[in-house]
């Protein structure tokens, strides 16, 4: 049975690692043929120079090199973990420790969690130090010093004791002490858990990481309130964020829910837009609203996280999947191995949750558009953030399906254009 089981798990990895590492393949060779060909999509002729073009490919090649590595190197992380006896390891150390400190059961179930944790992000780091201070600095989009990525690690880990601790303390006695339906209690706690960090996010968490200011332009925050209330849209506050201390990447944001919500622009984005296109991004964000596009992904993901946590009730009993991984059968080892092995044989949902994502992206763009009468604005935005940001502007159609969130900017403006206004 053990063996089943591995082979299985290893068909499922095998499978994704085939399917993405094709994909990528694919992608760099269609970006480069048509850099050779000097096929630009249409709407973007004459909107960047020939040097931002090939350095916009630049930038993907180098991004699609480093993912053949990564995408290598992260399945040989997740290998090298399940069938190097780490993870019996771990096990015995967390469970000596738990011992020594008098810690019980749910002690040694942290500490557990925490240790594979800890093993992820010292892997991680190799590849996120590399992205950030040799790629991105290459393009001339990293702007964070070592201090501050030091500073922003520590914070992270932090955060994960704070809150991961207390989080998992409940989840182990839940599952101790409710009985068979311990998932069902397990999935109310988590969704409101969810629900409070949405809550204290803006106003305690992201603050510690970066710097809100109400925003200054005086004409700027006027014409945001007048756009609000036009769409009926409640905000508690406009805000700009130090964004640029990071990287020269920009982006806007809502946070918060009901009355409270806060519109968050980086600094960035206010350097490199102008008012109108601003505008237009800020319409399309409320459009995401308006039409319950957030309400609709969480109703999605509620949904995945009460089957996962059923199928996790299911698995905690089957002894030869602990056995497979050499491991014993408690409910710390069931939390681990579920979510190792999880990633693999769901990674379609990926896909299918972009589709969803990227109807909600065309939809939001037709409001943006119909709110403001005009077309034009939003497609000046997206031309703008995408030659800012360097994205790929020729991204292989199959790639784009299966890995991007948002339809390719020639894809959002054909539509936008198709908007009757
Ligand atoms: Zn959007």
């Amino acid at each position: 049975m053990e063996q089943q089981i591995v082979s299985v798990f290893l068909l499922f990895l095998a499978t994704e690692f085939v399917v993405e590492f094709a994909l990528n393949e694919l992608n760099l060779r269609h970006v480069r043929a048509r850099r050779a060909a000097k096929q630009l999509p249409d709407y973007f002729r004459g909107k960047l120079s020939p040097d931002e073009y090939e350095k916009s490919v630049d930038y993907t090649l180098a991004k699609g090199h480093l993912q053949r590595w990564t995408q290598i190197y992260g399945r040989l992380i997740t290998l090298i973990i399940l069938f190097s006896g780490l993870l019996a390891f771990f096990d015995d150390l967390a469970a000596r420790l738990a011992q020594q400190l008098s810690l019980g059961v749910y002690g040694r179930g942290i500490i557990f969690c925490f240790a594979i944790g800890l093993y992820f992000t010292i892997a991680g780091f190799v590849t996120d130090l590399y992205s950030t201070f040799a790629l991105e600095a290459k393009f001339g989009f990293n702007k964070i010093t070592p201090k501050l990525y030091l500073a922003d690690k520590l914070k992270g880990l932090i955060l994960g004791l704070v809150i991961g601790i207390p989080f998992l303390f409940v989840i182990l006695w839940l599952m101790q002490a409710t009985g068979r339906f311990w998932w069902i209690w397990a999935f109310v706690f988590i969704s409101w858990v969810q629900l409070l960090m949405i809550v204290i996010f803006p106003t305690f968490i992201a603050p510690w990481f970066n710097k809100f200011e109400p925003l200054k332009d005086k004409e700027f925050r006027d014409r945001i309130l007048a756009l609000a209330d036009q769409v009926g849209f409640k905000t508690s506050g406009i805000f700009s964020m130090d964004g640029s201390k990071r990287s020269a990447h920009s982006n806007a944001y809502f946070t918060g829910i009901g009355n409270s919500k806060r519109i968050v622009l980086f600094d960035t984005l206010l350097e490199q837009m102008s008012m109108e296109q601003g505008l237009a991004v800020l319409a399309h964000e409320m459009g995401h609203y308006k039409m319950k596009h957030i309400q609709r992904r969480l109703v999605v993901q509620t949904i995945f996280l009460l089957v996962g946590l059923y199928v996790l009730s299911v698995l905690l009993d089957f002894e030869p999947l602990y056995s497979a991984f050499g491991l014993a059968p408690t409910h710390h080892a069931a939390l681990v191995l579920f979510s190792l092995l999880s990633g693999s044989v769901t990674f379609y949902l990926g896909p299918l949750m972009n589709l969803l994502s990227r109807k909600h992206e065309y939809e939001a763009d037709r409001f943006a558009t119909l709110t403001l009468r005009d077309g034009k604005p939003m497609e000046e935005a997206l031309i703008n953030l995408t030659v800012k940001n360097l994205s790929n502007l020729t991204p292989h159609p199959w790639y784009s399906a299966y890995h991007y969130s948002h339809p390719t900017p020639a894809e959002r403006i054909s539509a936008i254009r198709q908007c009757a206004v």
